[in-house]
């Protein structure tokens, strides 16, 4: 990774970071970006500098590793590993989800934790920033399997989390099935119907409104935001969305309601190209019932064809949602797709665009958005149910729809108001880090050195 670019206040405090993480290059990403967009505030505020806030913020303020053993219905005991990263707590509780896929590693949850502080602190809500996960993989497990995962994993996770704590939520491969089991064994040892331990339960339980929809929905509405700030809009707009879960899923949705059409999904067994335009109903039934792939959509769909080489990124339009999963956009992807015309990027999933395809985007005049600003629709609503959780109250659909959009619509203008304040106009990267570093800094500075 280039790290050509830093301020020389900050090169040593990332080579520092570099040096006593060694190999984690997602996460040694993840802090580049942010460092990167720090610039303007080097030097301009010395309490930051006093109270050596970069390099707190860098450091976890706790790691949990742990072993995750279960049976399998033929008897095999398998080992997984589990993690769960309290990354910082300057704004409340540590909130973010969990993350259950064969690459999970300390890296990739180190990364997560780290950009969900300062995504947290763009939602305006009181919450901190944590990840975790596992390298299990749920595909080709049986419910009874995922059953007994979930209760192992819980075994150990239930004694670091709380209400007053850490709230994780799900994330890849951690939907409600996955949920239902973690808080049931979490009830079960605790002997408490403690609703706001975990977000994203089912609605009979103690779950939100629109959490389900929530980050597709929002990301969509982000992007809407942008192309309102030139005076343009989705309608008639050409979109292709990576991924086809839950992000996805429901971006989809969105993008429809709001008059364009999505040409592309895709699975991490290739693509599906659909011009009529993706059919809803038929990919929730086939990933959200069946639990099928793509290629179930494609024989169900005469006018769906199937790309197993290549990138999603080759199909021409005017909006890339990338909504899977880290660095799945490369330099040359973005390239593919500035020369086949698109407008704007918005990022569905955490950090999907490879340092070079933002910086190709930015040469090129693309507007781009970073997750942790246009993602940031999905823990704004998990707060959202932890406020209902607090006042055992439940809302109605268009009211939470209704606050999720107005959340976004702030975040939006906050990114682009504080980019001019520090001379990036346009720049929604730099608006983001810049203002959800100020307000995580500033209360680290008001809480003292701990
Ligand atoms: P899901 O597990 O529901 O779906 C993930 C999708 O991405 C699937 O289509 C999956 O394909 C694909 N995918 C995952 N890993 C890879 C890979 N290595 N290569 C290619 N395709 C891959 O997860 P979500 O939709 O919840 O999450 C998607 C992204 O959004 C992640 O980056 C997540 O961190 C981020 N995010 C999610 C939030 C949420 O509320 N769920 C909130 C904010 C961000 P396959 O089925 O073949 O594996």
């Amino acid at each position: 990774m280039s790290t050509n670019g830093l301020h020389p206040n900050f090169q040593q405090h990332f080579d520092d970071m570099v040096a006593i993480n060694p190999g984690e290059t997602e996460f040694h990403q993840a802090v580049y970006e942010v460092m990167q967009s720090l610039a303007p505030i080097a030097g301009r505020v010395p309490e930051y500098a006093q109270w050596s806030i970069l390099k707190r913020v860098c450091e976890p303020e706790r790691q949990i590793i742990f072993r995750v053993p279960w049976v399998t219905d033929d008897g095999d005991v398998q080992i997984q590993r589990g993690f769960r990263v309290e990354f910082n707590s300057a704004l409340g509780p540590y909130k973010g989800g969990l993350r259950f896929h064969p690459s999970v590693n300390l890296s990739i949850i180190k990364f997560l934790g780290f950009e969900q502080i300062f995504k947290n602190s763009l939602t305006g809500m009181p919450i901190g920033g944590g990840k975790g996960g596992s390298d299990f993989d749920p595909k080709g497990k049986s419910d009874t399997e995922i059953m007994r995962f979930c209760q192992s994993f819980m075994t150990e996770l239930y004694r670091h989390i709380g209400e007053y704590t850490d709230v994780p939520a799900g994330d890849i491969g951690v939907g409600g099935r996955e949920l239902g089991y973690l808080f049931g064994q979490y009830k079960r040892i605790t002997n408490r119907y403690e609703s706001g331990v975990l977000t994203g339960k089912g609605l009979s339980w103690g779950g939100s409104q629109v959490r389900t929809e929530a980050t597709g929905y929002g990301t969509v509405y982000f992007a809407q935001e942008m192309l309102k700030e030139r005076g343009e809009s989705l309608e008639g707009r050409r979109v292709v969305v990576s991924g086809s879960g839950n992000v996805a899923i429901y971006a989809v949705e969105k993008v429809h309601q709001l008059g364009g059409t999505v040409v592309a999904i895709s699975d991490s067994g290739g693509h599906v190209v659909d011009e009529k335009g993706i059919d809803l109903e038929l990919l929730r039934e086939v990933k959200e019932v069946r639990r099928g792939r793509l290629t179930d959509y494609v024989e169900a769909r005469s006018s769906a064809s199937h790309v197993s080489e290549g990138s999603i990124w080759q199909v021409p339009c005017d909006v890339a949602l990338p909504c899977a999963t880290q660095n799945e956009l490369s330099a040359e992807d973005a390239h593919t797709l500035i020369r086949n015309g698109v407008k704007l990027v918005a990022e569905g999933a955490n950090m999907p665009c490879e340092p070079g395809a933002i910086e190709a985007f930015k040469d090129a005049g693309v507007l781009y958005a970073p997750g942790k600003a246009s993602n940031a629709g999905g823990v704004a609503t998990s707060a959202l149910e932890m406020q209902q959780n607090a006042s055992r109250d439940s809302w109605g659909f268009e009211e939470t729809e209704a606050a999720l959009e107005e959340i976004m619509r702030d975040i939006h203008r906050n990114c682009v108001d504080t980019a001019a304040e520090y001379d990036c106009e346009g720049d929604y990267m730099a608006g983001a880090n810049l203002a959800g570093y100020i307000k995580v800094a500033d209360a680290m500075v008001a809480q003292g050195v701990i």
